[in-house]
């Protein structure tokens, strides 16, 4: 393990976003609320499958029944094409080839299905990501720390969620569809929490100015408390194994990118709660979409949207 090269990587990042890792915090906090959550066993089939056709078709009807401007929107990104008449927004069959379902930095939509309800929710989240830049360019980078970049997850996950309600009502999946859905979100937060965890800690160990190598990574753990989120998670993630290699693989930190997904899901968890979550959700993908987007996150838009008890308990 090339301890040496994590640190360097770790030092940098610290160098590069001193404001973000005095953030980072707070993040700790929503990771510790995810982990409380628990991932309800979902290993049944689908009830049944959709065309690719069928998806997209539903997800105009789901957003029509929101708001015919969204609508518009979206029917016009997904039949838009580039200069060489190539579609923006492109369709793999996962039988055929396995890609990655994203809006690339170019701005063109890939989703890979595979014929079962999750392909509702990916075109869904796929295209929302595309909706909200869609009246700037794109401008965020890979890890800058936009207001756009940090809540985007937020809108496509939170936009799933009202997804779930209308599929649900609307006979068009059953309810232990949407529950199989809900358990594969929540567990892929919970994946970005416990990444986030552990990248935290190399963090800390610099900003103390101890150096990142096995002794001082299992002396992290030993410190906490047995019972501890933090105690169970670096010993069942193996701090010193699988976060340390993909930072080597990746020649990179992932905090930034982890946190969009933890407070996607905490966000949005809070935004259903409320009594008004259309005009939450219509309000967010303003925001996210407008000019003002550009500006920094600012971390106190996390503790001004709960209308729940959570907000007490994390104050
Ligand atoms: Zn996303």
């Amino acid at each position: 393990m090339d301890y040496k090269r994590i640190q360097e990587i770790t030092d940098e990042f610290i160098q590069k976003y001193p404001s973000f890792v005095k953030e980072m915090p707070d993040t700790i906090i929503c990771c510790r609320e995810l982990f409380g959550k628990e991932v309800k066993d979902t290993n049944y089939d689908w009830s049944r499958s959709f065309t690719v056709n069928e998806s997209v078709d539903i997800v105009y009807n789901f957003l029509k029944s929101i708001s015919q401007d969204l609508a518009d929107q979206y029917y016009a990104i997904i039949t838009s094409v580039n200069e060489n008449n190539e579609p923006y927004v492109n369709f793999v069959d996962s039988k055929i080839k396995k890609v990655r379902t994203e809006v690339n930095a170019d701005g063109y939509v890939t989703v890979c299905y595979n014929n079962s309800p999750q392909d509702i929710f990916d075109v869904l989240h796929e295209m929302l990501h595309k909706m909200n830049e869609c009246t700037i360019e794109i401008e965020d980078k890979k890890g800058e720390t936009t207001l756009r970049s940090t809540l985007t997850e937020t809108v496509s996950i939170f936009g799933e969620m009202l997804l779930g309600d209308y599929l649900v009502k609307n006979n068009i999946i059953t309810e232990a569809d949407y529950a199989k859905f809900e358990a594969w979100r929540l567990s892929t937060s919970k994946n970005s929490a416990a990444d986030f965890v552990v990248e935290n800690e190399l963090i800390k160990l610099r900003v103390q100015g101890v150096d990142i190598n096995k002794e001082n990574a299992l002396e992290v753990i030993n410190n906490y408390d047995i019972n501890s989120m933090e105690r169970k998670l670096l010993d069942n993630h193996k701090l010193d194994l699988e976060v340390l290699y993909w930072i080597l693989e990746t020649n990179q930190l992932h905090v930034i990118k982890q946190q969009r997904y933890i407070i996607g899901q905490v966000l949005s968890e809070r935004m259903y709660k409320t009594s008004n979550k259309i005009e939450r959700f219509l309000e967010l993908h303003d925001v996210i979409g407008g000019i003002d987007a550009q500006q920094r996150f600012n971390k106190d838009i996390i503790f001004n949207t709960s209308e729940s008890n959570e907000e007490e308990k994390i104050r």
